[in-house]
């Protein structure tokens, strides 16, 4: 195809979904995670990380929610939205590797392991990048969800309540925010679902937080060589960090946060601060074409972005805006009652706690 006829082709789909939505008006929502491309993103009604997005699924009434981000995402909006409404993915090939790092089954090993070591249950927590039925599991032993915007009060609450913590899928997010807390690392555990087994020694009575040996394959590619390579080059520069990086890079780092707070840090520094920032490539590009007042770097720019978000692009959502148009259903993403009810109780819990 020669790049002017593609270019044709891009302009009917940009067209098309501007007329179908205008004609869909509120019967369908096009929600958006802050990863996404800018040819989709530009279509969103409302962009957010997970927990915004969650929230703005259990809040909205449209008939069709066309979910731009992954599957474990859209699988949350179906548990939080009523039976008469549709939770579309434009790819459902769009999945994430590091929800992928835990089933049901090992997780069933794993706690079974977890109460003949330490003889009682822990609290478990999930990151919202997860499974359905790994968050359903979570639920039915008493436990929640967990954001990265809230894992720190929801990770603090749970000490409260029991002994210690069983945290998945994400180490990193879990030893960052364990560590923010004041926990040692000699009081936390890594459980290591390969081998089924808790790595690091003995099992030991101190021991506060059990971290699931996941991580995100994006995140976890930033190293504190590249935070030290940054400050060499640019000096004066702020490097800001997402919790899914490794407990070494965060460290070194100046500052950490969900992707909300990283949006929010580089909306109110004063013109002229310098960055570097440790998340999704899309995400930081889009921060620097919309902060020109800012001199913004990704912290390495040999990261790949997000394969799995990268997925949703223009001809797929442009084919599921005409398909809800048209009345055809595809690509629908609904969880089963039984997994969605106790999901549900987990998810339910960590929107009540903030
Ligand atoms: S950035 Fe990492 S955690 Fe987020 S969807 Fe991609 S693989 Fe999953």
């Amino acid at each position: 195809m020669s790049t002017r006829t593609h270019e044709i082709l891009r302009e009917v789909m940009l067209q098309e979904i501007k007329t179908a939505k205008e004609k869909l008006g509120k019967e369908m929502v096009i929600l958006g995670h802050h990863y996404q491309r800018d040819e989709v993103i530009q279509f969103a009604d409302f962009r957010g990380d997970s927990l915004r997005l969650a929230r703005l699924a259990a809040e909205t009434d449209a008939r069709f929610i066309l979910f731009c981000g992954v599957h474990f995402m859209a699988e949350t909006a179906d548990i939080l939205t009523a039976p008469e409404q549709t939770v579309i993915l434009p790819d459902p090939k769009a999945g994430c590797s590091m929800a992928d790092m835990v089933n049901r089954d090992e997780l069933e090993e794993a706690w079974e392991l977890l109460i003949d070591t330490y003889g009682d249950p822990p609290f478990p927590i999930t990151y919202v990048n997860s499974s359905a039925e790994v968050k359903a599991f979570v639920g039915q032993h008493g436990g929640m969800t967990v954001t990265s915007s809230n894992a720190e009060r929801i990770m603090a609450y749970a000490l409260r309540e029991r002994k210690r913590i069983f945290f998945l899928p994400d180490q990193h997010l879990g030893r960052n925010t364990a560590y923010r807390l004041g926990i040692p690392l000699e009081a936390m555990k890594v459980y290591n679902p390969r081998e089924m087994r808790i790595e690091g020694g003995e099992a030991r009575e101190d021991t506060k937080v059990i971290l699931w040996k996941g991580h995100c394959s994006v995140h976890q590619r930033f190293d504190p060589v590249h935070v030290r390579k940054m400050r060499e080059e640019h000096p004066g520069i702020r490097v800001i960090v997402h919790p899914e990086c490794k407990f070494e890079t965060v460290q070194e780092a100046d500052e950490s946060g969900s992707t909300e707070y990283i949006i929010k840090a580089i909306e109110r520094a004063p013109a002229g601060t310098k960055w570097a920032i440790g998340t999704e490539h899309n995400l930081v590009y889009r921060l620097a074409k919309e902060h020109p007042e800012q001199e913004i770097y990704s912290l390495n720019p040999i990261v790949c972005a997000c394969y799995t978000m990268n997925r949703i692009d223009l001809p797929h959502l442009h084919e599921s805006v005409m398909n809800v148009l048209n009345g055809e259903r595809k690509n629908v993403i609904r969880v089963p009652e039984e997994i969605a009810s106790w999901a549900k109780v987990a998810i339910e819990r960590m929107l009540r706690l903030g």
